[in-house]
């Protein structure tokens, strides 16, 4: 397994202040991301699981602790330097895909390919993921597995090093949802990208290089798989 370290986390912690309510979503976590890894983030709901994910990807800024990217410090700088991180270096899949509804599929992804001064070809990216002759459909026109298809492609165009997936297969019914996993490491492979995956699911960890497992805003513990299995493989 790669053993580069790409992201460490020190301590990060973050608290929600709600009126007079604080809620301790993230206690501080320590952590290192591999380089090329697959990441597998298990836990029940409200287990701090999006919190963690977010503020990897610079969705959400930490209340404590610092985050160093390579050699970058991701706390305590500037809020340009976040958004040039998160678009550059980061691509997003959410659980219900968020495309844009009046944008075909190759303008939602031409829309992230601005994002970025060499992103892949638009096209090349729609066949990675097997939706080439669906490109001028629009979202409505396709399945769930071809919107995250979509979603996929439009994380990977800008070709980032780290690609965060906040449960991608969790709208999705039972083959549709393994082909995507397939996906994912396929791009891994074929890209070198890191990617994390933050699922409820425990099957789905089966597939990982290692599993961070969370209970109540906390790292509970870690495991490393020595040999991750075949999406085709894990059943749930
Ligand atoms: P998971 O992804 O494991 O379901 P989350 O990270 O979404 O868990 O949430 C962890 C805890 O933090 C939950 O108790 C949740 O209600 C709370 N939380 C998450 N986001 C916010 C927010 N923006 N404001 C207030 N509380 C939040």
């Amino acid at each position: 397994m790669p053993n580069q370290v790409l992201i460490s986390l020190n301590d990060i912690s973050k608290t929600y202040i709600m009126g007079e309510v604080q809620v301790e979503a993230l206690k501080p976590t320590s952590l290192e991301i591999y380089a090329g890894e697959l990441l597998v983030i298990l836990g029940p709901s409200g287990s701090g699981k999006s919190t963690l994910l977010n503020l990897i990807g610079g969705i959400d800024t930490p209340s404590g602790g610092q985050m160093l990217y390579g050699n970058k410090a991701l706390t305590n700088t500037s809020e340009r330097d976040l958004t040039r991180y998160r678009r550059r270096e980061v691509g997003f899949v959410f659980q219900f895909y968020n495309l844009v509804a009046d944008l075909t599929a190759a303008e939602n992804v031409a829309l992230a390919a601005e994002l970025v001064a060499e992103p892949l070809a638009v096209d090349d990216v729609l066949r990675d993921v097997d939706l080439l002759e669906r490109r001028d459909h629009f979202p409505s026109q396709l399945s769930g597995g071809e919107q995250q298809r979509v979603a996929i492609a439009r994380a990977i165009v800008k070709s980032p090093r780290l690609l965060l997936c906040d449960e991608p297969t969790g709208a999705l019914d039972y083959e549709t949802g393994k082909m995507v996993l397939r996906l994912l490491r396929d791009i891994q492979e074929k890209h070198g990208s890191t990617i994390i995956i933050v699922t409820h699911n425990t099957a789905i960890g089966d597939i990982a290089d290692r599993v961070v497992r969370m209970r109540s805003g906390a790292v509970a513990e870690i495991l490393t798989n020595e040999n991750p299995l075949p999406p085709e493989r894990i059943e749930w």
